[in-house]
Order: structure tokens, then C-alpha cells, then sequence
């Protein structure tokens, strides 16, 4: 939230991205629109660990790098073990958000890579201020954000577990950061965050899901914009007894054990179907290059994604498949997302343009 608060300040563009995102999800959320993604999507991802030579534990290994995925891929798809304890009356919420998570098996040039990247930093440890992200301040620089997710594991300061960039972004910052010990299952993974649930949390944020208690210290005056989320006053820590009451949110209280709640990793367990519409909303907009990427096979690296898979849709490969209509859908809505946002844009000049706003 202090990077979101930060940019929202710094950025005019952040500000009409964000205003135009947050539409977007509300068009979902109240079905004006919904998703027309079929099937899992599978996001690459590019791990870069950012470790001192002199704290040589901060170079994690491989392993526990694919304990890490291990976990993302059962948490979004609902396939945790501990799915069973989400609380009777909230089963029915429980989503498979049908995303999955995979090493990057291309780099941006197209060659064969194993998805991690380790770079060696004199720094004592990172903040929020981004740091992390470029070569220049003793990071790692990110590889193109529209083609795959970036992870930086390394260490951080002033307690801190992660944080994340939401999208609307700039694309040279966007991405997950990760402290190594609260990453994946083994290594350095320490109690009580050794469960793979901060990186759950952090790109929870990156697909635009806001924390459960919505921010607002607990005052119940603003929630996380979903509807099947009850209001909550403020985050939950530790392993909380069910029910934990709150903003008359009885008799069940917070949903204390959703992921993007503040609890320990032992004690998180769903997203809820609105969340993952959330997600979706974001999937199908500022994030569509990832599915359009997943479509247009031959995408040449440093092109954009979504010229070559028109290209593919269009072209004379003689392989149309069911998947073309969907892409053509997608094309079609970036047109008409331009339209949105050059609409908001003007609404946020304070101009008039003879067209109410829903
Ligand atoms: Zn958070």
C-alpha cells in the first residue's frame, strides 16, 4: 500500500490507470461483464535472487525455489491440503482461480533458461524504494513485465515479508518482492511464514486484490472492493479462533483465513470466487499480454505480444483454433478499453463530454 500510495501520488498516468482498472473490476463484479477465459493459464516466472556474499544463506537454493511453486500451484488452484479447514458456511466461496505458476523455460532472446536468475549485491538489505529491481542500485533488472512475472528473493529490511507492485504500474518496477526466508517450504524458510503463503499474498496484489480488512485502520469504512468478502475492521495476525467478530460482521466475522488477510502461513487457506473474478478482470485487461502470449506459440522475443498474436490469429497457418475467437475478443476489447480511458482521462481533466458515468 505504500508503493500503491506513493505512485497514486508521483503519477498522474498511475492515477487514470488505476481509475480505469478499478472499472473495469467493478464490471465484473457486478456482472455487466464477465470472463471469457477457459481453461488454466499458466504464467511465467522469472526468480531473481538477489544475495550478499557475505550472508552466503541469502543464495537459496533450487529446491527451495521449486517448494515455492509447488505451493502457488496448489493455493490457485484451490488444491491445498488445508482447503478443508476454510470454515463450513464459507466452502462454497472457495475458487480455483484456474492460473498456474512455471519457471521460465525462454529468456527474453529466446534461449533456453531455468527461470532463475542469481546476481550478487553489496547491499546490507532491500526496502520498499525498489532498490532491488535495478542493476543500477544493486539489484537485478526486471525481464519485460508484459511477458513474465518477476520474483526478486533477497533480504529485507524493518520486518518486512514482501510487497508487491499493482498493476497499472510502471513496467520496469512491476513485479513481487520476496524476503528469502519467508519463500517457499525449505532452506531458509523460518516459522512462522515457511508455508510459500507471502509470495500467495504478494501476487494476490499483483492481480489486483486488495487486503481483506480494505485498508482503512480499521475504521469498516472501506473494504477490499469484493463482494463476497465480509467487511473487516483491520488485519488478523497469528493463527485466529474462528469466529472473530468485527464491523457487525457477525455471526462468522472476518475471513481472517483468506490469503490476503495478515495471518500466519499455517492459518491462510482460499481465494473467493470474487476474488478471483478480480483477478480475471485484471487477467483480461492489463495483464491480457499473458494470455495473449500463451496463444501466439511463435511470439518472437521483444515483440509485442499482441501484434504478433494478431498476426497468428490472421494468418494463413491453417491451424485456426478455437482459441483465435477468444483473442479476437480480447483484441477488440483493447479497443474499446482505449476508448474508456481516453474517456476517463478527460473526466479526470474535469472536462465535460456529454456522457454520464455509470
Ligand atoms: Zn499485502
Amino acid at each position: 500500500m505504500h508503493v500503491h500510495r506513493r505512485l497514486l501520488n508521483e503519477s498522474m498516468t498511475y492515477r487514470a490507470q488505476r481509475a480505469r482498472i478499478e472499472n473495469r473490476a467493478l464490471q465484473y463484479e457486478t456482472g455487466r461483464r464477465s470472463s471469457i477465459r477457459r481453461g488454466v493459464l499458466t504464467i511465467p516466472v522469472v526468480v531473481h535472487v538477489v544475495h550478499n556474499p557475505d550472508n552466503p544463506e541469502q543464495n537459496i537454493d533450487d529446491e527451495q525455489i521449486r517448494s515455492q511453486f509447488t505451493v502457488l500451484n496448489q493455493d490457485f488452484r484451490a488444491a491445498n491440503p488445508d482447503v478443508s479447514q476454510v470454515p463450513d458456511v464459507w466452502k462454497p466461496l472457495v475458487a480455483d482461480t484456474q492460473v498456474e505458476f512455471q519457471l521460465a523455460s525462454e529468456d527474453p532472446l529466446g534461449r533456453p533458461t531455468s527461470g532463475i536468475v542469481r546476481v550478487e549485491t553489496d547491499q546490507e538489505g532491500f526496502d520498499t524504494d525498489d532498490a532491488v529491481k535495478s542493476a543500477n542500485s544493486g539489484g537485478a533488472d526486471p525481464w519485460p513485465s508484459d511477458q513474465y512475472l518477476n520474483m526478486w528473493v533477497c533480504q529485507l529490511v524493518g520486518g518486512l515479508l514482501g510487497y508487491a507492485q499493482f498493476p497499472g504500474g510502471p513496467p520496469q518496477t512491476d513485479g513481487v518482492v520476496i524476503l528469502h526466508s519467508a519463500f517457499g517450504t525449505t532452506g531458509t524458510a523460518a516459522f512462522p511464514f515457511d508455508g510459500g503463503r507471502t509470495a500467495v499474498h504478494e501476487i494476490g496484489h499483483w492481480l489486483d486484490l486488495f487486503h481483506i480488512w480494505g485498508d482503512d485502520d480499521g475504521a469498516c469504512s472501506n473494504d477490499d472492493r469484493v463482494a463476497d468478502t465480509p467487511n473487516q475492521a483491520d488485519h488478523n495476525l497469528g493463527a485466529p479462533a474462528f469466529p472473530h467478530v468485527t464491523c457487525n460482521n457477525g455471526p462468522n466475522g472476518d475471513m481472517f483465513m483468506n490469503y490476503m488477510d495478515y495471518v500466519d502461513d499455517r492459518a491462510m487457506f482460499l481465494f473467493t470466487k470474487g476474488q478471483s473474478e478480480r483477478m480475471n478482470a485484471c487477467l483480461e485487461g492489463t495483464r491480457a499480454s499473458f494470455i495473449v502470449a500463451r496463444h501466439g506459440a511463435a511470439v518472437p522475443a521483444g515483440k509485442p505480444a499482441a501484434a504478433a498474436a494478431s498476426a497468428g490469429a490472421g494468418g494463413g497457418n491453417g491451424g485456426k483454433s478455437a482459441h483465435d475467437g477468444e483473442v479476437e475478443r480480447l483484441l477488440n476489447d483493447s479497443e474499446r478499453l482505449t476508448i474508456e480511458v481516453l474517456s476517463e482521462i478527460r473526466d479526470a481533466l474535469g472536462l465535460v463530454t456529454g456522457r454520464s458515468r455509470t
